[in-house]
C-alpha cells in the first residue's frame, strides 16, 4: 500500500519522550534505523508548521512533574502528534524505568491509551546495547539486578524493586502480565500471539522479556499493529522495519543528512561530571579555553560579559579549525564552595544563566555551530536561543548526534551532551563530524 504525494510529508510515527535527552536518544536510534527523524522541544502551538519528518519526537520536561501535570503534557502531546498525521505512537522513558509509584510511566500510559482508544500496550525498558536488560520481567543494568545498581539511590526517583510487573501495576489501575524470555526467544510470531492473549484475558500491560537486540526487533516486528507501544529506546530499533515492510517507508539514502550551516565554532561546558572534565583536559592543549571562575565573580551578566569580550578576541581561531572553549565545567571541590557560598539551586542558575547569556551572544556574534556539554545546561542554552526543533544528523559519539536547530533566529548546529556521554576527545571530534556542505551545483 503506497502512500500518496501528501502522505509521503507526513510523519508515521508519533513520540512523547519524558525528558530531553531520551528524547534524543530514542530520536537518533530512530535515524540508525532509516527514518528523517525531528526532535521537538515542547508541545508544538497550535498552527505551528512541523518540519517534513517520518518520525516525530516531542520532548517533554516530564519525568519528575507531578501526575497530574505529566499527563496533561503528554495528552498534548499526542493530541498534536496525531494532529499532525502520526499512525503509531511511542512513549520513551528511561531505560531503569524511572519513576515511583505516584508515577509517571502509568498515569501518563493510561491516559495514552485512553485518548487512543486502545485498551493494550507492552513495555519495555530493555536495552542491551546499554547494558540494561530484562528476564522474568526483573530489569538488570549490568549484572545487577535494578535496586542494586546504584539507582535505588536516585535523588528523585529511587528504583527499589527489580520487578517491573510489580512496580508498574502500583503506577496503574490496570493489570499488568509478563511476556517471558522463553516466548520472546521464539521470535515474533510467538510474541505478537503472547500479546494477544495478555490482551484478551483483559491485562492493560504487558512487561516483556529481553537481552540481546534480536529480541528487540523481534517485539518491534510483533507491535506493528500496536496503537501505542511504550519503553526505552532500545524497543524503538524494531520500528522502521515494520513500516518499510508495510510500502509507507522508504529506503532513505541519507536519514541522517543535515543541511550545513556556514558560521564561526564554539563550545560550551557547563557539565561537572567526570567525562565532560576529561573532555575538557583533553581539548585545552589544542583550543583557545576560558575557565568561568563563578566563585570570583558570582554574578550571571558579569561572568557573560567577560567571556563575550575574550570571545571576540578568540573567536578567529574557529576559521582554522580551533573554535573557543568556555567552560564552567569544575572539580567536586569547587563545586562545593560555590554551593556552600550561594546554595545548590542557586549555584547552578547563576552559570545556567550565564552560560545561556553567552550562547546568545556567540550567535549574535556569528558562531553557527555550537558543542554543548551538560543536560541542564543544554536546556538553558536552548531555551535561551527559542529553539523549536532540532533535526537529528549522524551520532559524534553514541547518543550524541550533530543537529539542525531552527526556531526564532537563524538556524545554527547544535550538539547537546548529555554530561557523562562522550569519548575522551569528543569536543575535537565534533568539528570533524560537521554536517558536509552540500557540493555546489554547476
Ligand atoms: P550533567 O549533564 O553532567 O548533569 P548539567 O548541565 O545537567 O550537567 O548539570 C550541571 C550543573 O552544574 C548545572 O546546573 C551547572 O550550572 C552547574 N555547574 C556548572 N559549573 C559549576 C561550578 N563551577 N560550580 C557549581 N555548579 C556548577
Amino acid at each position: 500500500m503506497r502512500r500518496s504525494r501528501l502522505e509521503e510529508t507526513m510523519p508515521l510515527l508519533g513520540c512523547i519522550a519524558d525528558d530531553f535527552t531520551g528524547a534524543t536518544d530514542l530520536a537518533s536510534m530512530l535515524v540508525e534505523h532509516g527514518m528523517r527523524t525531528v526532535q521537538l522541544i515542547g508541545v508544538p502551538a497550535p498552527g505551528q508548521p512541523l518540519p517534513e519528518a517520518d518520525a516525530l519526537v516531542i520532548a517533554l520536561k516530564s519525568r519528575t512533574a507531578p501526575a497530574g501535570e505529566a499527563v496533561a503534557q503528554s495528552r498534548a502531546a499526542l493530541a498534536a502528534l496525531r494532529a499532525a498525521g502520526c499512525r503509531q505512537f511511542f512513549f520513551k522513558y528511561c531505560s531503569t524505568f524511572d519513576s515511583t509509584d505516584a508515577g509517571n510511566i502509568g498515569p501518563v500510559a493510561d491516559a495514552l491509551l485512553a485518548d487512543l482508544g486502545a485498551g493494550f500496550a507492552l513495555a519495555c525498558p530493555a536495552f542491551p546495547a546499554n547494558a540494561r536488560s530484562v528476564y522474568q520481567g526483573h530489569l538488570f543494568v549490568g549484572s545487577r539486578l535494578l535496586n542494586e545498581s546504584g539507582m535505588e539511590n536516585h535523588p528523585l526517583t529511587p528504583m527499589r524493586d527489580p520487578d517491573l510487573v510489580r512496580v508498574l501495576a502500583r503506577q496503574t489501575r490496570g493489570e499488568v502480565g509478563l511476556v517471558p524470555y522463553a516466548v520472546v526467544d521464539q521470535g515474533a510470531e510467538a510474541i505478537r500471539a503472547a500479546l494477544a492473549a495478555c490482551a484478551r484475558e483483559g491485562k492493560r500491560y504487558a512487561i516483556i522479556d529481553a537481552v540481546n537486540e534480536r529480541h528487540l526487533h523481534a517485539i518491534g516486528a510483533a507491535a506493528a499493529e500496536h496503537a501505542l507501544i511504550t519503553g526505552g529506546s532500545g524497543v524503538a530499533m524494531g520500528l522502521p522495519a515494520n513500516f518499510r515492510r508495510q510500502g509507507l517507508l522508504p529506503e532513505r539514502a541519507d536519514p541522517a543528512a543535515l543541511d550545513d550551516v556556514p558560521g564561526l565554532s564554539a563550545i560550551l561546558a557547563g557539565s561537572c561530571s567526570p567525562a565532560t572534565l576529561g573532555q575538557i583536559t583533553r581539548a585545552r592543549d589544542v583550543l583557545p579555553t576560558l575557565d568561568l571562575d563563578p566563585l570570583a565573580t558570582p554574578d550571571a551578566t558579569a561572568l557573560a560579559a567577560a567571556a563575550l569580550a575574550w570571545s571576540r578576541e578568540h573567536l578567529g581561531a574557529s576559521a582554522e579549525g580551533r573554535p573557543p572553549l568556555i567552560a564552567a565545567s569544575a572539580p567536586p571541590e569547587r563545586v562545593a564552595a560555590l554551593q556552600a557560598r550561594l546554595g545548590r539551586a542557586q549555584a547552578g542558575a547563576v552559570i545556567e544563566t550565564a552560560l545561556a547569556t553567552i550562547a546568545a551572544g556567540l550567535r549574535d556574534l556569528g558562531v553557527r555551530r555550537l558543542v554543548v556539554a551538560g543536560g541542564e545546561t543544554s536546556g538553558a542554552v536552548v531555551s535561551r536561543l527559542g529553539v523549536r526543533s532540532l533535526r537529528i544528523g549522524a551520532p559524534i559519539d553514541p547518543g550524541v548526534p550533530w543537529t539542525r536547530a531552527e526556531g526564532d533566529g537563524p538556524p545554527l548546529l547544535l550538539a547537546l551532551k548529555s554530561g557523562n556521554f562522550g569519548a575522551p576527545d569528543f569536543f575535537l571530534k565534533a568539528f570533524e563530524r560537521l554536517p558536509a556542505a552540500k557540493a555546489s551545483r554547476p
